[in-house]
């Protein structure tokens, strides 16, 4: 690992330099990245996911089962009103400001929260679905985060041409236990064309994401830059390893990134 001899300072001014040196750039995100903005690490020991029988019913059997008790459910875990507040943090909006200079940023995110797109990024995966959309499994109409509000179970109100109304429990867009991450192939033919792959608040505990990192080292040679709370098992072959809270870190190197590019210009003007 090259960063092993380097302090904190000397990181910092590395991860600026792939930062100005990369035009194309994979992210992938984790809890620790919507942590400051509120949201908690739903997989995290303390979490939710510490009641067993709240977790089994997490899962796309227990929604075909038993779809009225599902939801209820289902909101108590990921629309708590303070979730569903929840504002992009400087990290967001570091990632925001990189695609604003040009730089072609894809974003595959573990996060359910939709704050990636709020904070301004338009080519953002969401590997585990997005908690404020769902979509009627018969007749596949899309619903917004207001109609699965309006009832305690959503319902599609599609009606056909007869007035008859389709009426089925929605699935949430969320991916749910014994359904497939998305986007999964896109992810790897992103990493493959990246200059750098950058890793930002996951411990690379759930498979198959886990994967992607060491997917990018072993087959494509990218470079891997990882900044996390906590150690992960793809650190010893990353390029950088910060430790640190992604807000703080990136809005940090961004930050100076944006005016280092800006500078020969406003000496031209
Ligand atoms: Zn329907």
């Amino acid at each position: 690992m090259f960063s092993e001899s380097l302090d904190q300072a000397e990181a910092m001014t590395e991860l600026i330099r792939v930062l100005q040196d990369s035009e194309n750039i994979v992210v992938l995100t984790g809890a620790g990245m919507s942590t400051e903005s509120g949201i908690p690490d739903f997989r995290s020991d303390s979490g939710l996911w510490q009641d067993d029988e709240l977790m089994q019913a997490m899962s796309v059997n227990y929604l075909r089962y038993f779809p009225e008790r599902f939801w209820p459910k289902f909101k108590h875990v990921f629309l708590r009103p303070e979730y569903l507040q929840a504002q992009p943090n400087a990290g967001h909006l570091a990632l925001g400001l990189l695609e604003g200079m040009g730089k072609r940023i894809q974003i595959f995110t573990q996060n359910v929260d939709g704050l990636h797109g709020v904070a301004g990024n338009t080519q953002v995966f969401e590997l585990h679905g997005n908690f404020g959309l769902a979509r009627c499994p018969i007749c596949h109409t899309p619903y917004a985060l207001n109609h699965i509000l309006s009832e305690e179970v959503p319902h599609c109100v599609w009606e056909n041409q007869k007035g008859v109304v389709c009426g089925h429990v929605l699935d949430p867009d969320t991916v749910l236990f014994g359904q497939d991450v998305r986007h999964y192939g896109r992810a790897q033919l992103a990493i493959a064309n990246a200059d750098v792959m950058l890793v930002l608040g996951t411990s690379l505990t759930v498979d198959p994401v886990a994967e992607l990192p060491h997917f990018a080292i072993e087959q494509c040679h990218t470079r891997l830059i990882i900044v996390n709370m906590e150690s992960t098992y793809c650190d010893k072959w990353a390029h950088l390893v910060i430790r640190g809270k992604v807000g703080e870190v990136l809005s940090q190197a961004v930050a100076r990134v944006s005016s280092a590019r800006d500078f020969p210009q406003r000496y031209r003007a």
